[in-house]
């Protein structure tokens, strides 16, 4: 199952670019020649926003790509600390802890096709992923939703299917019923896997339909979270137990972000 990471950094970095890609996102480029070596597709860092005070808690971010000592991240402006990355300016430093988590798994021998299946901002880790399933030889689709063409965020990715709640880009509908609208093209393929990131409902329904439908799925789940090193217990999730007989409660930093879609307690 989801693998667990082992080297991580504790780094001063210097941010190289801040690129607005629109819809309030942003690359944003740091040199960080440890991270990037490590970091394994669903892995995040932990970012110290700016040099004052506050905000005071580091902020979790996917690691979107890896261009050689160049990590990637890609940011939604929604609050204090969002804001002040996106606005800040080249050659500025932030301090990340990462690669931290665990990651997607993709040495599965038998897999032959791959369904990434995001949602809004979701799309972060779905560059990397898609890096590294494609280096194995394992075909890859992306399925990109947002509620507008505004909210997707897909230039960088290839072979991608979009969908919008109102139909302003790709399919008229959310990204599960654009699954659900080609699942026959799909099991065609041969053996099929689903990697997913993005909002809870999101989720949700995605995994009801992957337990009816029988199909393996992989999911980064998103909490708030403090430390991000296993000490603040401040992201601590219930999932069922993977024995199928009642629950358990992980540290998203520490066992997660990446879980079994069959572990989530549909709502
Ligand atoms: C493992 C992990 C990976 C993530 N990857 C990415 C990524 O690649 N790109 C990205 O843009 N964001 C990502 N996030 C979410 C990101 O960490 C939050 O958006 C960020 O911490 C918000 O900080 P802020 O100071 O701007 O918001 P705040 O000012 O702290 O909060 C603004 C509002 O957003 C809400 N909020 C804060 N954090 C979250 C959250 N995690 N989920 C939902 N609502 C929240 C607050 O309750 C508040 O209403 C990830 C989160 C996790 C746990």
């Amino acid at each position: 199952m989801c693998q667990p990471t082992t080297a991580v950094s504790d780094i001063d970095a210097v941010i190289t670019s801040t690129r607005d890609i629109g819809g309030g996102v942003s690359i944003i480029s740091f040199n960080a020649p440890d991270i990037a070596r490590n970091a394994q597709p669903g892995n995040f860092v932990n970012v110290k926003v700016g040099p004052a005070a506050q905000p005071l808690l580091r902020r979790p971010f996917s690691i979107h790509n890896v261009e050689d000592d160049v990590v990637e991240l890609m940011v939604k402006n929604i609050g204090c600390g969002t804001s002040m990355l996106c606005q800040a300016p080249e050659g500025s430093c932030m301090k990340v802890i990462g690669p931290l988590g665990n990651s997607f798994t993709t040495d599965t021998s038998s897999l032959k096709t791959a369904l990434l299946v995001s949602g809004g901002i979701g799309t972060a880790p779905m560059l990397l992923l898609e890096k590294e399933l494609n280096a194995k030889g394992i075909e890859t689709i992306q399925l990109v939703g947002g509620r507008t063409k505004e909210d997707i965020h897909a230039e960088r990715l290839h072979n991608c299917m979009l969908a919008t709640d109102d139909g302003s880009a790709g399919f008229k509908g959310n990204v599960v019923e654009l699954l659900e609208h080609h699942l026959d093209n799909f099991k065609a393929k041969g053996p099929l896997k689903v990697f997913a990131c993005g909002p809870n409902p999101m989720l949700n329904a995605l995994a009801a339909s992957c337990r009816r439908n029988s199909l393996s799925c992989e999911v980064s789940l998103e909490t708030v979270m403090g430390c991000g090193i296993g000490i603040c217990y401040g992201c601590q999730v219930e999932l069922r137990h993977p024995s199928g007989e009642g629950t358990t409660t992980i540290l998203l930093c520490q066992d997660g972000p990446v879980v079994d879609a069959n572990q989530l307690l549909l709502t």
